[in-house]
């Protein structure tokens, strides 16, 4: 990744990736919490941190209206798409910004953390909302609509955080920063006003389902020197992160179909394998692109593992992985596709029957752009 524009965060992220929401589940004027309402299956609250985890946020703090709605407490400790999450709400009485403010000013926040309303469903690229407040030094930035609406999502530092005051979100934010508005055209789902209700119940599980992107790990993502299971086996290919974020901002599922026969075999385990892709998971993170999952097959009948050495439904070309990740998420039936660089992954393209293209090096990004743009030769 040597690429100008594939820039890692700074300092101003610990870690250089941003890892801690702080969601706000407000109160409508009529007395009610919006964020618990249930639609397509969950509480809008849970959609919106499902959303959060999916990009790799491990921490998330819950500040409800003062008083609190009853069952609030049944909220502290649980997980959501496995990350955790806790209430932050100071004792009752307290506004719910005020709680936030204090927080910030006592250090118990991140130094840039996403502010995020628990009643809309905006699902932006969070990473890029956070990066940037790094890369273009805002004190915050909020993502909007083109309409110019605020979509529900800010990232903020702490000691923008510590000024905040009042009961609207937005208007707090432009008091207390510069704040930067940054748009971005991606449908939403508003369910702070009662009159917006009934179309955002519509337009949310429809925003929920989206295409996926099935990209081959190796010799697509990173160079093939067979069995790569360590980061220092790891050379991206040109534009990987690029590409992969590409399809965050455009609103694909990005997962990862890859065989990995070296387990089977014995030549490493199912453990270093998970430790190398979170460390790519990392890698891409700091350059605002994540993979929703990696799904991978440690089969092969030719295995000297017990248990491992059998044939299977998930090795590649079979189309098991795939099927597990249609399981998983809410894959939209039309816009999927496949990215692979062998036969075999063209074979997965057409036993699952979605589109398949042949990346042959060069730039993954242009390659990417191309297929959403249906300007890239189709293989399968
Ligand atoms: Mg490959």
């Amino acid at each position: 990744m040597t690429r100008d524009d594939e820039t890692p965060l700074t300092e101003g992220l610990p870690g250089g990736v941003v890892r801690q929401a702080v969601v706000l589940a407000p109160c409508d004027p009529a007395g009610q919490v919006p964020a618990l309402e249930l639609v397509a299956g969950a509480t809008v609250l849970e959609h919106v941190i499902g959303e959060l985890a999916r990009h790799g946020i491990d921490d998330v703090r819950l500040v409800w209206d003062a008083p609190a709605p009853p069952g609030a407490a049944a909220w502290d400790g649980a997980t959501v798409r496995g990350a955790p999450v806790v209430n932050l709400s100071a004792e009752s009485g307290t506004p719910a910004l005020a709680t936030v403010a204090a927080a910030a000013a006592a250090g118990a926040l991140d130094p840039v953390f996403l502010l995020v309303r628990g009643d809309m469903v905006f699902p932006v690229n969070v990473l890029d909302v956070a990066r940037r407040v790094d890369h273009d030094g805002a004190p915050a930035v909020a993502a909007c609509h083109p309409d110019g609406h605020w979509g529900g999502v800010a990232a903020v530092r702490a000691e923008t955080a510590a000024r905040l005051a009042g009961t609207d979100p937005l208007e707090a934010l432009e008091r207390a920063s510069g704040l930067l508005a940054l748009n971005y055209d991606r449908p939403w789902a508003d369910f702070t006003e009662p009159a917006r209700r009934d179309q955002a119940e519509m337009e949310l599980p429809r925003l929920l389902r989206r295409p996926a992107a099935f990209l081959d790990r190796d010799g697509v993502l990173n160079v093939d020197v067979a069995y790569a299971h360590r980061p220092d086996h790891i050379t991206w290919q040109p534009g990987a992160a690029a590409a992969v974020k590409t399809l965050n901002d455009a609103g694909y599922w990005v997962f990862v179909v890859t065989n990995q026969s070296g387990i089977a075999r014995g030549y490493y385990d199912a453990a270093a394998m998970h430790h190398l892709h979170a460390w790519m998971q990392n890698q891409l993170r700091m350059r605002a692109a994540h993979v929703d999952a990696f799904y991978h097959c440690p089969h092969h009948p030719e295995g000297t593992v017990p248990g491992l050495d059998v044939a299977c439904a998930c090795r590649k070309p079979a189309p098991g992985l795939i099927q597990q990740a249609c399981g998983d998420w809410a894959v939209a039936d039309t816009g999927s596709f496949v990215v692979g660089d062998r036969d075999g992954d063209m074979d997965l393209a057409r036993a699952a029957g979605l589109p398949g293209y042949w990346y042959a090096g060069g730039d993954l990004e242009d390659l990417i752009r191309r297929i959403l743009a249906g300007r890239a030769e189709r293989n399968v």
